[in-house]
């Protein structure tokens, strides 16, 4: 068990575009409970994997860069599954809070407990990867139930506090129109939903599941066609705000 002034990465990445507004500093976590079939960060799932890095350091790290956040920017915490250290979290959220520095929370939606929540209240912006609206499919693809993950973002809602969803469109697994209709109806009247990202599949990290001994049941699945994600855009565009291909 780690103290709880450290935190197990797995990763970070300076002047991050991708996970949350503005520019930001991402710290990738170790520990997922999730098995997604396309991941493409297997070596992020051991929960002791990876290094630990102090809560300290990384307020430094933050403040150094700070600069460059400008108005819209900040830390993200991504994974791996950030949520499985909650509590490390909270205080490294209240710290840069502190120091006037905006937070987000990349999170697969598994774990809705009352340390959730807290870290929730400490988050910007929460980034809530959404992974198939039907269950069975959601089972197959990951894993585990998708009952969570529609809790955590009920609960978001609830707060009133801002939220992105991440889709990730994987062919003949993730863009079935029906599914899609549903998804978006599922989310119709949210108000804190500030955009959708879809996320086309892609196979950068096929090498990693062989590094690992482990099959990679997608070997047959190709990353999406530029026609298929405006198709899908289309569909979201008619329930979301704001939808972008990342
Ligand atoms: S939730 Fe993310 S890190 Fe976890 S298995 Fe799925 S894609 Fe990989």
């Amino acid at each position: 068990m780690l103290p709880a002034t450290h935190i197990r990465i797995h990763s970070i990445e300076s002047f991050g575009t991708h996970d949350g507004p503005g520019i930001r500093l991402v710290v990738f976590t170790q520990g997922c409970q999730f098995r997604c079939l396309y991941c493409a960060n297997p070596d992020t799932w051991d929960p002791h994997g990876g290094h630990t890095i102090s809560i300290d350091e990384l307020v430094q790290r933050a403040l150094s860069e700070k600069p460059f956040f400008g108005r819209r920017g900040g830390v993200t915490i991504s994974g791996g599954e950030p949520t499985l250290q909650r509590v490390p979290l909270l205080e490294l959220f209240r710290q840069l809070h502190a120091y006037g520095i905006n937070t987000a929370l990349d999170s697969n939606g598994r774990l809705l407990n009352d340390e959730v929540k807290a870290l929730l209240e400490e988050t910007d912006y929460l980034l809530l990867d959404v992974k198939h609206i039907n269950n069975d499919i959601h089972k197959r693809l990951t894993g585990v139930s998708n009952e969570s993950v529609l809790q955590v973002a009920a609960h978001r809602e609830s707060t009133g506090k801002p939220m992105w969803l991440r889709y990730v469109l994987v062919p003949g697994w993730t863009d079935q129109p029906e599914y899609l209709h549903a998804l978006g109806q599922h989310f119709a009247g949210y108000r804190s939903i500030e955009k959708l990202e879809i996320q086309p599949y892609h196979r950068l990290g096929v090498h990693k599941w062989a590094a690992l001994n482990m099959p990679y049941e997608l070997e047959e699945v190709q990353p999406p066609l530029r026609e298929q994600l405006s198709e899908v855009a289309g569909i979201f565009g008619q329930y979301f705000r704001e939808v972008v291909v990342n």
